[in-house]
């Protein structure tokens, strides 16, 4: 039994929220009037931190005996906040469970700006923050305007030279394609960019217009366009090919990293390790116990005035969810390991189950086989094929188990 957590922790607040962001977040247009942020602000970064301690102090016991493994700082933009109101979060979370042995990952998703670029300093000294995600999402001005974006190609330039001279030695980017106007040239470009500050590690994601959105609304209105699943498929591959010649693996199938650079917190997600999150809207995958043999996957209040008043009255914030199924835990093994370069080991699974994968999907397998979207080793290991990674999503429908 794995005996390690990771922990989440969300901020939920933005410089302004972009018009196609689904997550949970809130525009925080005082948090950088001047680079500390102006009185009301300060109180309302205390208070979220207080509610995220209390939250901390009271899920902790639900992750017995574990060692920390990871800390990821996500949101929303946590960079917002300063450098010591992110270290008495870590300090707790060490005190509530003790380390792995050897270095713990903590990472910090900074979006490209002058105040948070000022902090990063203070980000690595004072909070220990060792790997940073770098929201970019595009070096082309025309499409980061186009996406509501704060910030400009020079800002990002401006971080990643910042984050270097600081000492960062692990760096993600993140870049957006398939994203509105953006054609393979402008894309191409991207990756040029990207690449010129050899960083340790690339998530790439696909623009996803979600319903309930700025951007879902214009697509309704028909003023915008999502694009076409062949020329995603185009961009994706182009990526793919080049980001290989430059030495990255695709690990997984938004992420890509130098030999030895993987998340580790990521990582936990597709594995099924326990993970803690923590903050508005925050996901948590929490271990197997004698309750739940399958472990639950509970998920915070969305709206940060419920989940605050929740934790103030002393009560956990989101665990209505009801324990994982073992058909859930089953459909969970499968498409998750799927997503990874490693696949799904039949041994493992059989380990876990009692029975191969075979024995519950086996004519969705061999149908998958038979249209090359899927491939076995010898011991029924299976992974997915080029082509099986374009359509992921829909190979994963394959590997769903009906309740009994
Ligand atoms: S910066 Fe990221 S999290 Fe914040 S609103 Fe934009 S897309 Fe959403």
């Amino acid at each position: 039994m794995d005996e390690t957590v990771g922990l989440y922790v969300h901020i939920p607040f933005c410089e302004r929220v972009c018009p196609y962001c689904d997550f949970a977040v809130e525009a925080a247009r005082e948090s950088t009037a001047d680079g500390q942020g102006s009185a009301e602000w300060r109180i309302k970064e205390d208070e979220y931190v207080d509610d995220l301690l209390r939250e901390l102090a009271l899920r902790a016991p639900d992750f017995p005996g574990h060692r920390l493994a990871s800390l990821y700082f996500g949101g929303g933009t946590p960079s917002l906040f300063r450098p010591e109101s992110l270290a008495r979060i870590k300090q707790e979370a060490l005190r509530l469970f003790s380390s792995v042995d050897g270095p713990v990952e903590i990472t910090l998703e900074v979006n490209p700006s002058t105040v948070e670029r000022e902090r990063l300093a203070g980000f690595k000294s004072e909070t220990g923050i060792n790997r940073l995600s770098v929201g970019v999402q595009s070096f082309d001005d025309s499409l980061l305007k186009a996406l509501g974006r704060a910030h400009r190609s020079e800002e990002s330039h401006a971080t990643l030279e910042a984050a270097r001279s600081a000492g960062f030695e692990n760096l993600s980017l993140d870049l957006i394609f398939a994203a509105l106007h953006q054609t393979p040239a402008m894309f191409e470009a991207d990756l040029d960019h990207a690449l010129s500050w050899k960083p340790e590690h690339l998530s790439t994601y696909e623009l996803v217009i979600e319903e309930g959105t700025p951007f879902g609304l214009a697509a309704e209105q028909g003023k915008i366009r999502s694009y076409s699943q062949d020329a995603a498929a185009d961009l994706l591959d182009q990526m793919v090919l080049r980001l290989e010649a430059s030495g990255y693996r695709r690990y997984e199938l938004t992420n890509h990293a130098r030999r030895g650079f993987e998340a580790v917190h990521n990582r936990r997600y597709w594995e099924r390790s326990p993970v803690l999150g923590i903050g508005v809207g925050a996901h948590s995958s929490d271990p197997r116990s004698l309750h739940h043999p399958y472990g639950r996957r509970p998920s915070n209040p969305r709206d940060r005035m419920t989940w605050s008043r929740r934790l103030r009255s002393g009560e956990v914030a989101g665990l209505e969810t009801e324990p994982l199924t073992l058909e859930q835990a089953i459909s969970e093994a499968c498409f998750l390991s799927l997503r990874t370069d490693e696949g799904l080991s039949s041994m493992e699974f059989e380990k876990e189950f009692g029975h191969s994968p075979r024995d519950f999907f086996g004519s969705a397998i061999d149908r998958l086989l038979e249209d090359a979207f899927l491939r076995e080793g010898r011991d029924g290991h299976l992974s997915l094929t080029e082509s099986g990674r374009r359509l992921a999503d829909w190979v994963a429908s394959e590997f769903i188990l009906d309740e009994v």
